[in-house]
């Protein structure tokens, strides 16, 4: 049997090639369109950005968009417009990255973590159901690796509890559910442009909205709570410079230089999601017969634009740990990732007294599952590599 690399065998991509689970793919037309606004007149919050929002409502279809620092500062500004306080209960995704439940907390609200599915990692519905009380305001579902969550159902959850329903889509940019874009369906979805998404700003997040009065109050809230609208004014204009705080707000602009930089990127959205496709089926493919490994079940209604790659280790089959099999395919230069550890796990999380044992599928899963190499900029070369090195661990470590 050949050797691994993390033993002395030669490795599938050496040292000087190593790729890693996630990275950004920036060519020279978006180095010119920083370039270019940073030649400009306005280079915070100006015209890229209002550019940016009639962009991002044009590719999702959304009435309304808040561009913001990212997608932090948009599950935040998401949690404020809904109105989240102390006593308000908010059920969170047990499987997604911290962000997702501390925009909760910043309210002063509280998390309440759901399980997930064991096939396809996002929010379990029915445990949805068992978790509302009657302090509970509103659901933050996260559309796990792009996948996008039961939309319909969680809406139907929603409507019938009198709940919001915040879609974290920090994954799912280009991700379509029963025809109809993210960012079109819940109540307000948030975006993030971090660079290991889809697109990048370097920084950067949007909130999108149908909703006029939620828009309104985004909006607001992302520059200060300051407004310069007279319609929005309690007292009478005392002149030009006159301007009105009415609500306590916070600084989450971006700058327009990310603004023209994201511009740029959404113009090659359709290029990388299909390369994102291409690739996810290729692995998909490569891996479906292998008794090694689970991979993430596709459901129909999700025409999804992939951000991670997650494969899922069959310990019935394998005589490693999770340990060991990850540091073999980071010896092979292919370097996987682990999303995520439960939020709940986090020590913040558990100094606030929640406790293992919460969410029994999340927990389970997370032993067991690692992203491997997976962005648009991936080379078949890369690809091809990835799946070489996965193989070449599996075969070593079969039961
Ligand atoms: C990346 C990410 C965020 C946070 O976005 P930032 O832009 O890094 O602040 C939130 N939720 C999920 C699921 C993410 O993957």
């Amino acid at each position: 049997m050949e050797e691994l690399a993390i033993f002395g065998g030669t490795p599938v991509r050496d040292a000087n090639h190593k790729i890693y689970y996630g990275r950004q793919w920036i060519e020279e037309d978006d180095v010119q369109a920083v370039a270019d606004t940073l030649r400009s007149n306005f280079i915070t919050c100006g015209p890229k950005t209002e550019e940016l929002e009639k962009k991002l409502c044009e590719i999702t279809t959304a009435k309304h968009a808040v561009v913001c620092a990212n997608g932090t500062a948009a599950l935040h500004l998401a949690c404020l417009a809904i109105g989240i306080k102390p006593g308000d209960e908010v059920i969170v995704s047990s499987m997604t990255f911290a962000a997702s439940s501390n925009c909760v907390l910043y309210c002063g609200g509280t998390p309440v973590f759901a399980d997930i599915r064991p096939d396809t990692y996002n929010i379990d519905v029915e445990d949805v159901k068992r978790k509302i009380t009657d302090k509970t305001k509103a659901i933050v579902a996260v559309d796990f690796t792009g996948q996008a969550v039961e939309l319909d159902k969680l809406k139907k959850i929603c409507d019938e509890h009198d709940l919001y329903l915040i879609e974290d889509g920090a994954h799912s940019i280009g991700t379509k559910y029963n025809g109809k874009p993210v960012g079109s369906i819940a109540d307000i979805t948030t975006f993030s442009f971090h660079p290991v998404k889809t697109v990048t700003a370097g920084e950067g997040g949007a909130c999108m909205t149908n909703d006029d009065e939620l828009y309104k109050k985004l909006h607001l809230l992302r520059s200060h709570g300051i407004t310069k609208d007279s319609e929005e004014m309690t007292k009478e204009s005392e002149g030009p410079w006159y301007q009105e705080q009415i609500m306590l707000g916070f600084n989450y602009r971006i700058t327009d230089f990310q603004a023209a930089l994201l511009l740029s990127q959404l113009s090659k959205l359709d290029k990388f999601s299909n390369r994102r496709k291409e690739i996810a089926k290729i692995y998909d493919d490569a891996f479906k017969g292998m008794d090694e490994l689970y991979i993430q079940k596709n459901i129909p209604e999700s025409d999804t634009t992939r951000h991670l790659y997650v494969i899922r280790l069959n310990p019935d089959k394998l005589k490693c740990t999770r340990r060991e099999f990850f540091d073999a395919l980071y010896a092979e230069g292919t370097c996987p990732q682990v999303h995520y550890i439960p939020v709940y796990r986090h020590p913040y999380y558990e100094r606030l007294g929640y406790k293992k044992g919460l969410c029994p599928v999340a927990e389970a899963a997370y032993e067991q599952i690692m992203s491997i190499p997976f962005y648009a900029a991936l080379t078949d070369e890369e690809v091809n590599d990835t799946i070489k090195a996965v193989k070449k661990v599996c075969k070593y470590y079969a039961k």
